[in-house]
């Protein structure tokens, strides 16, 4: 008998036919031996609606208040599912993120898992019962209702694997596995059977939201196998898990857009020592997060310094860059919001020269210019316009021959 947590995204319970399409799949885990928790997101794009509605009555939406109104949209889920197991005669008890004992940190809307206390599921599952918890939620250390940033019920699903010593967790969702590419983008892109952490790291934070960052580095932590897949076909997708060594390993596994950032460039910057510090300093106390970094070479004793941050700490990355610019004597803030970044990972790239230079060449071939790069050990990111990141994806994900 295995202990299996189970995690169902929004598509995977967007209407009535689809719960108790999923309860049903449940009920057959349970006929088949194996003791199940189950995680839900949000019905459909019920999260996206209720911002709206936060958008709708305020331009200021009191963080705490947004928490408190998100996490509604996955207590519907949690309830209705349990309902439609009792239909088919399944015990299942629903638990609030805060009742799973999913304790954060304080920081609303992107709160960090401290620690799980996951007593009363575990008292649920010696009852015989399915405990159902709500996703993307918790309580903080001061008792606040918070949110674990979007697409965070991914997370809760393998934090609960490794608070339980679960065997495996499954999430399921509306594609049937990782992918070479988005394959909404690349309608040719390839399912992988086996990704391991450390790529599916890099494919995370660079725009396969098919997992959310947050989740990948708590498996990878916890050793917890996770297994990506659809709620719709329910046939076996990718195992993300510890590097397989006898494996070869490609040059490339997967090629990663993302739109969601922006460019802040701060010119005429006087090019000494420790300016660099006080601009970072000053954006990092202010909790906002920077991707790539680029200085240019100093002309005359100024230098211009780049930085991409995602879109949603834009503002607040703005005000700081202006306020600097006038303290530090710098020219101006250019705002550009016409960026993405496109990216190649793969583990097999720290023993192949010349996967830049193919990178750059396939780039050049489609007339796309590169902005800023970066890199680590397993993957090249080049910034373009967004409005060729498609045709670069695609080119690239020809040029390294990942088509099926
Ligand atoms: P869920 O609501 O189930 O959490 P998400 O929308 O968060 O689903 O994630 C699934 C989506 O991720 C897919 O529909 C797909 O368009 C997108 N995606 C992006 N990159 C990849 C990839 N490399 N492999 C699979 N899916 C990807
Ligand atoms: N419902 C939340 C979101 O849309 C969390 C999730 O689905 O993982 O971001
Ligand atoms: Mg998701």
């Amino acid at each position: 008998m295995a202990l299996i947590v189970q995690k169902f995204g929004g598509t995977s319970v967007a209407d009535a036919g689809r719960i108790r399409e999923v309860a049903g799949h449940i009920a057959w885990t349970r006929q088949n031996g194996d003791e199940v928790v189950v995680v839900v997101s949000a019905m459909g794009k019920t999260t996206d609606e209720l911002v709206r509605m936060a958008e709708d009555v305020s331009s200021v939406m009191p963080a705490r208040e947004l928490d408190m109104l998100l996490t509604a949209g996955e207590r519907i889920t949690m309830s209705l599912l349990c309902m439609a197991l009792a239909e088919l005669g399944v015990e299942a008890e629903s638990f609030t993120g805060s009742q799973a004992g999913i304790i954060t940190d304080t920081t609303h809307t992107k709160a960090k898992i401290v620690e799980v206390r996951a007593t009363r599921l575990t008292e649920a599952l010696s009852r015989g019962v399915v405990p159902v918890v709500a996703g993307f939620q918790g309580v903080s250390t001061t008792r606040d209702i918070t949110t674990l940033g979007r697409g965070g019920s991914d997370t809760t699903a393998v934090a609960l694997a490794a608070a339980l010593a679960a065997d495996r967790c499954e999430i399921y969702t509306d594609v049937s596995g990782v992918f070479t590419a988005d394959p909404r983008v690349v309608p040719s892109a390839r399912r992988l059977r086996q990704v391991s952490f450390e790529e599916m790291l890099e494919i995370a934070a660079t725009g396969g939201r098919v997992l959310a960052l947050r989740s990948v580095e708590f498996a990878r932590n916890h050793h917890v196998p996770v297994h990506v897949r659809s709620s719709f076909t329910w046939e076996p997708g990718t195992w993300v898990t510890e590097e397989d060594l006898s494996m070869e390993q490609p040059i490339v596994s997967a090629v990663t857009s993302d739109v969601s950032g922006a460019k802040v460039t701060i010119t005429g910057v006087p090019d000494r020592p420790g300016v660099a510090a006080v601009v970072f300093r000053a954006l990092a106390d202010n909790a906002v997060n920077l991707d790539m970094i680029v200085q240019n070479t100093s002309v005359e004793g100024m230098t211009d310094i780049s930085f991409t941050v995602g879109r949603t700490e834009l503002g607040a990355a703005r005000a700081v860059a202006e306020s600097l610019a006038a303290e530090i004597g710098a020219r101006e803030v250019l705002v550009d919001e016409g960026i993405a970044q496109v990216s190649i990972v793969g583990a097999g790239m720290k023993t192949h020269p010349g996967v830049t230079a193919m990178m750059f060449e396939t780039l050049a071939k489609q007339n796309i210019n590169i902005e800023m790069i970066s890199t680590s050990p397993i993957r090249i990111s080049c910034v373009v316009r967004a409005s060729s990141v498609d045709d670069a994806v695609r080119s690239l994900h020809e040029a390294f021959g990942l088509g099926g």
